[in-house]
C-alpha cells in the first residue's frame, strides 16, 4: 500500500466536510426524528470511514517505516483538525468507553457538565453526578455499546442555573477493525428553544383549529383560478356539493354562471386590495333550499406570487335576509299607511323641528312640504296654537310619557276646527327620546256632537235653559267655593199655580208656549250672573249666589210674582197663570246643595198651599209639614183598601114644590185618628200622584150601586151624579170602565149624571169631545159644575153634549144682595133655556134665594136649605117630598 499523504489528507478532509454538513443540517430547525436518523447513519459513516482511515494510517505506517515520521505528523495535524473541529463544534460531542466512561468530552459539554475535561475523563457520568442528573444518558450509552445499535434519547435536565432545557442527544457505537465496539461517540444538541417554538407552533394551530371549528361560518381557501384548495366547515349541508367532491374544482364547476363569476371578481378584487368584504351570493343548496351568504375574501401570501392563497369566510345570512326583507315590507307597510293616512303625522327632533310630515299634513299649509320641513311649529305656522304645541312637545320630549291634548281654531271661513293630537316619545339606543311623533286627528265633527250631547244633557230642550243636572252642578260648584265667604247664595224654586189645568186642557203645544215664555220672564227678573233652570214640567229653579242681603231676594221674588201676574198670550187667547216662589238659603238652611233644592221646593209648595201667587222662605217647620204630607199620601194609598172611603149623598130638589129628584155623590175619607176629612183636603193630593184613578173607580161604582138601589122598582127616576176629576179623563178606560161598572151594578145610565169642570172643555183637542160623546151615546147625562168660575167660553156650550149647567154657589149666594150677580144668573138661564140645557143651583141656603130662581125659571136646587151632604143609610130614608119651613134656614 502506497503512503499518499495528500490522498488521505483529501479522504479526511471529506469526512470533516461531511461532518460539517451534519452539523450545518444539526443547526437547522427541520423534522426531528426523520432527520436524527439520518444525520446518525452519516456520522456512523464518518465515524466508520474515520476508523478506515486510522487504520489505513496505521498499516501505513507499518508497512512504510520511512514516511513514518511524516505519517506521525499528518496523524498529528489530522488530530488537531479533529480537536478543531470538535472543540468549535456548537453541538456537543463525546466518546465513552464502553463502560460509559467518558474518553473525550468538547468545551460545550464540558460547559454543560460543568466541569473540566481532566476532570471527567476515566468517569462515568453516574459517577460524576450522583443525583442521577444525566441517569438517561448513561444507560442509553451502555445500551448502544451493548447493542451495536445507535440510539437517540431526549435528555431533560436542570442545569446548575435551575433552567429546564432539553437536549436531543445521538449516540453511535464505534468499532475497531475487528468489528468489535470499542466506543460510543455522542453528539447531541439544546433543543429547548425549538421545542417551544414548536410547542407555541401547535398552540398556535390548535387555536386556528379551535377557531374554524367554532364559528359557523365556512372557510374556504382557494387558488387564484378559482379552485377550492380547503374547505373547513361544521356545516357540510350548506356546500354547494360534498366537500370531498368539491376539493379540486374551480368555481365555475361548483357554482352557477353568475354565482361563479361574481366570486372571481371578489377573488380579483381581494387580490388586487388584500381583502374584500361584505359581498353577498345566493345559492340553491342540494337539499332544495335557497340560501343567502355573505362572504370575506383575504389574499394569502404563498412563497412566491403564484401560489398565493385566498381564504374565504362565507357566513349563512339567509335568516336575517329573510328578517330584512319582512322588515323592508313592514316599511313599506307603514310608509303606506302613513302617507295615506288621513291622520296628520309629524316627526319632531329635540328641537322641535319636523323631520317628517306626511302628505295630509303637508296639504294643510300653505307652502306645502317645504315650508313645514326643519321648521317649528312656532315659525310655520306660528301663532297662539303652535306655542301650546311646543309646550307639549317639550313635555313628552323631558318625561319620556305619551300625552295628548285637542287643539281647537277658527278657520278663515269661520268653521270650527278640533284636532285631537297624540303625542308618542321614540326613544334612542341609550333610552333618551330622540323624536316625538305626533299623530292629529280632525274631530272638528266629533266637537260638534259632543257640543250637541253636552247641551242635550245639560240643557232643557224646550226653553234652552239649563236642566237640572247642570243647575245641581253650578250649586255644587257655588257651595263647596263659598266656604268661609261672608254672602250667602240661594235656590229658588218657582211653580205656575194653574200650569197643570191649562196644559190639560188647552193643549201641550200651548203648554209649552207658556213654559217657553214663563222661562224668558224669569230671566227678566235675574242678573247675569244668576242661573234660572227648567227642572221639568213647570218647575223651574233659581240659582242667585252672592246675595248680601235677603231683602234682594224678596225683591227678586216680587219682581217674579209682578211678572206673571201679567197676562200670557197664548193662542189668541189671555192667560192668567199666576205663580209660587219658594227659597232657601245657603248658608243659614243648609250647606249641602240636595238639601238647598228640597229646602226651596218645600217653601214653594207650602207658597202653593197657602192659595199660590207667593213667595216663602224656607223655615225648619216646612219640613215637618213636609212629612206630614207624605204619611197623608201614603195613608190615602191604603184608604181604598182600607175601606176608609165614603160617599155622602146631598139631594137635589124640584124648587117647585120640593120633591127628590136625585143627589150628588161626595166623598169623604174617614181617617182613623182624625175623623172625616172633606174633599179639597185629598182630592189634589189625589189628582197629583195618580191616585184618583182608584179612588174615582170606586166612587163610580159605590154610586152606581146607590143609584140601583135607590131605583129599584121605582118609575119616578133619582139621578146621581158623580164628580169626575180632569186627571180621570187622561185615562183611555174611562168610557169602558163606566160601561162595566154600569152592568156590573145593574145601574142604568140614565140614573147616572157625571159633572164635570168647565176648564176640561177648553182644550181643543178632539178627545175630550169623544169620550163625551160616548158616554152621552150611552145614555148618560152630562152636567158642567161651577159654571160661571171657568175661563166663560160660552162656545163650548154648543160643541160640547152638555145636559145640565150648575151654577156656581158664589153667584147664588149674591143673587138676593147684589143685583150683578141676579143679572148674571138670569142671563145663565135664559142661555140655558136656549140650548135646551137643565139648571141646577148650587148651594141654595135660603128661600129668598130659592124664590129668585124659581120666579126667574131655575127648576132644580142643590144646598143647605134643602139637605146637606148625607151618609148613604139616611139618604135612603130621605122622604121624597121635603118639608121646609122657614126653621130649616141655617
Ligand atoms: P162640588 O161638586 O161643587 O160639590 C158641592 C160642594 O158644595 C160640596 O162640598 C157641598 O158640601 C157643598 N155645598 C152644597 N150645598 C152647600 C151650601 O148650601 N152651602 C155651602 N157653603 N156649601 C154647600 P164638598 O162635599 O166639600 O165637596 C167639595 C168639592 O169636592 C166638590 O165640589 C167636588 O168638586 C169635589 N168632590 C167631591 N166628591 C168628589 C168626588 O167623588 N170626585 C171628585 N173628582 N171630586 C169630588
Ligand atoms: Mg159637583
Ligand atoms: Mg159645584
Amino acid at each position: 500500500m502506497r503512503f499518499d499523504v495528500t490522498q488521505r489528507t483529501e479522504q479526511f478532509l471529506n469526512i470533516v466536510r461531511g461532518i460539517d454538513a451534519v452539523v450545518m443540517e444539526l443547526r437547522t430547525p427541520g423534522e426531528g426524528e426523520v432527520r436524527n436518523r439520518r444525520m446518525a447513519r452519516r456520522l456512523q459513516t464518518l465515524s466508520q470511514c474515520l476508523r478506515a482511515l486510522g487504520a489505513q494510517l496505521a498499516a501505513d505506517i507499518a508497512v512504510q517505516n520511512d514516511g513514518h515520521s511524516r505519517m506521525r505528523e499528518t496523524l498529528a495535524a489530522s488530530e488537531r483538525q479533529f480537536r478543531t473541529l470538535a472543540e468549535n463544534l456548537p453541538n456537543y460531542l463525546a466518546r465513552h468507553a464502553t463502560g460509559a466512561e467518558i474518553v473525550y468530552l468538547n468545551p460545550r459539554l464540558e460547559a454543560i457538565f460543568g466541569l473540566g475535561i481532566d476532570k471527567v475523563v476515566g468517569k462515568a457520568p453516574s459517577q460524576l453526578f450522583p443525583d442521577g442528573r444525566f441517569e438517561g444518558y448513561e444507560s442509553a450509552i451502555l445500551e448502544v455499546a451493548r447493542t451495536g445499535e445507535e440510539g437517540q434519547l431526549e435528555l431533560r435536565f436542570t442545569t446548575q442555573e435551575g433552567e429546564p432545557r432539553i437536549h436531543h442527544v445521538q449516540l453511535v457505537p464505534e468499532r475497531d477493525e475487528t468489528d468489535v465496539i470499542v466506543s460510543v461517540l455522542v453528539i447531541g444538541g439544546d433543543i429547548t428553544e425549538r421545542r417551544r417554538a414548536e410547542q407555541d407552533l401547535k398552540h398556535a394551530l390548535d387555536f386556528a383549529e379551535g377557531v374554524i371549528a367554532a364559528i359557523p361560518d365556512i372557510l374556504f381557501e382557494l387558488d387564484r383560478d378559482g379552485r377550492y384548495l380547503n374547505v373547513w366547515t361544521k356545516n357540510p349541508e350548506l356546500l354547494a356539493m360534498p366537500k370531498e367532491e368539491l376539493l379540486g374544482k374551480t368555481l365555475d364547476e361548483v357554482l352557477p354562471a353568475q354565482q361563479a363569476s361574481a366570486a372571481m371578481r371578489s377573488i380579483g378584487m381581494a387580490d388586487r386590495q388584500g381583502v374584500t368584504v361584505g359581498e353577498t351570493l345566493m345559492l340553491d343548496l342540494p337539499d332544495g333550499s335557497r340560501r343567502w351568504f355573505e362572504y370575506s375574501l383575504a389574499k394569502k401570501l404563498g412563497e412566491t406570487p403564484a401560489t398565493d392563497t385566498f381564504l374565504i369566510l362565507s357566513r349563512d345570512v339567509t335568516e336575517r335576509k329573510r328578517i330584512e326583507e319582512v322588515l323592508a315590507g313592514r316599511e313599506r307597510e307603514f310608509r303606506t299607511l302613513v302617507e295615506n293616512s288621513p291622520d296628520t303625522i309629524v316627526r319632531y327632533d329635540k328641537e322641535l323641528r319636523r323631520v317628517y310630515v306626511n302628505p295630509i299634513s303637508a296639504a294643510l299649509v300653505e307652502g306645502g312640504l317645504a315650508a313645514l320641513i326643519g321648521k317649528k311649529p312656532s315659525e310655520c305656522p306660528g301663532g297662539p296654537n303652535a306655542l301650546i304645541y311646543e309646550e307639549k312637545l317639550t313635555e313628552v320630549f323631558a318625561s319620556g310619557k305619551a300625552a295628548e291634548f285637542e287643539l281647537s281654531w277658527t278657520e278663515k271661513d269661520g268653521a270650527q276646527c278640533c284636532h285631537l293630537i297624540k303625542l308618542a316619545p321614540e326613544f334612542g339606543v341609550h333610552g333618551t327620546v330622540e323624536h316625538v311623533l305626533t299623530v292629529g286627528r280632525d274631530i272638528s265633527e266629533l266637537q260638534v256632537s259632543r257640543q250637541k250631547i253636552h247641551q242635550m244633557a245639560f240643557y232643557d230642550p224646550l226653553t234652552g235653559l239649563p236642566n237640572r243636572t247642570e243647575f245641581n252642578e253650578r250649586l255644587v260648584r257655588i257651595t263647596s267655593e263659598a266656604g268661609g265667604q261672608r254672602k250667602f247664595a240661594s235656590v229658588m224654586m218657582i211653580d205656575m199655580d194653574r200650569f197643570k189645568g191649562i196644559n190639560d186642557t188647552m193643549g201641550h203645544a200651548v203648554g209649552d208656549q207658556l213654559l217657553r215664555d214663563a222661562a224668558a220672564r224669569l230671566n227678566l227678573c235675574v242678573r247675569s250672573c244668576d242661573t234660572v233652570a227648567r227642572f221639568g214640567g213647570d218647575e223651574f229653579a233659581i240659582l242667585l249666589p252672592d246675595i248680601c242681603d235677603r231683602a234682594v231676594l224678596e225683591d227678586i221674588s216680587v219682581m217674579i210674582l209682578g211678572k206673571f201676574d201679567e197676562p200670557f198670550y197664548l193662542n189668541g187667547r189671555e192667560v192668567y197663570v199666576s205663580c209660587s216662589v219658594g227659597l232657601a238659603l245657603y248658608p243659614p238652611d243648609s250647606v249641602v246643595a240636595d238639601d238647598l233644592v228640597k229646602y226651596a221646593d218645600l217653601a214653594m209648595y207650602a207658597a202653593k198651599r197657602a192659595g199660590g201667587r207667593s213667595f216663602r222662605f224656607y223655615s225648619k217647620e216646612l219640613t215637618v209639614d213636609a212629612t206630614a204630607y207624605l204619611l197623608l199620601e201614603s195613608e190615602l194609598r191604603r184608604a181604598v183598601e182600607r175601606d176608609e172611603l165614603e160617599l155622602h149623598y146631598q139631594p137635589k130638589v124640584l124648587l117647585d114644590g120640593n120633591q127628590v129628584i136625585g143627589s150628588e155623590a161626595l166623598l169623604r175619607w174617614r181617617r182613623p185618628g182624625v175623623g172625616l176629612v172633606p174633599p179639597n183636603q185629598f182630592i189634589p193630593l189625589a189628582e197629583e200622584t195618580g191616585l184618583i184613578a182608584d179612588l174615582g173607580k170606586w166612587v163610580l161604582r159605590e154610586a152606581c150601586l146607590a143609584a140601583a138601589e135607590w131605583n129599584a122598582g121605582r118609575t119616578a127616576c133619582h139621578t146621581v151624579a158623580v164628580n169626575l176629576s180632569a186627571r180621570q179623563f187622561q185615562f183611555r178606560d174611562l168610557v169602558p170602565m163606566v160601561g162595566e161598572l154600569l152592568e156590573e151594578t145593574g145601574c142604568r145610565p140614565e140614573w147616572l149624571e157625571l159633572e164635570i169642570t168647565e176648564s176640561l172643555l177648553l182644550e181643543e183637542d178632539d178627545t175630550i169631545l169623544d169620550t163625551l160623546s160616548a158616554l152621552k151615546a150611552m145614555g148618560l147625562s152630562i152636567a158642567i159644575d161651577d159654571f160661571g168660575t171657568g175661563y166663560s167660553a160660552l162656545s163650548y156650550l154648543a160643541r160640547f153634549p152638555i145636559d145640565t149647567l150648575k151654577i156656581d154657589r158664589s153667584f147664588v149666594q149674591k143673587v138676593t144682595t147684589d143685583r150683578r150677580h141676579a143679572e148674571l144668573v138670569k142671563a145663565i138661564l135664559s142661555i140655558a133655556r136656549c140650548l135646551g140645557q137643565q139648571v141646577v143651583a148650587e148651594g141654595v141656603e135660603t128661600a129668598e134665594q130659592a124664590d129668585f130662581l124659581l120666579a126667574n125659571g131655575c127648576q132644580v136646587a142643590q144646598g143647605f136649605r134643602y139637605s146637606k151632604p148625607l151618609a148613604k143609610s139616611d139618604m135612603a130614608t130621605l122622604p121624597r117630598l121635603l118639608e121646609l119651613d122657614a126653621a130649616t134656614e141655617p
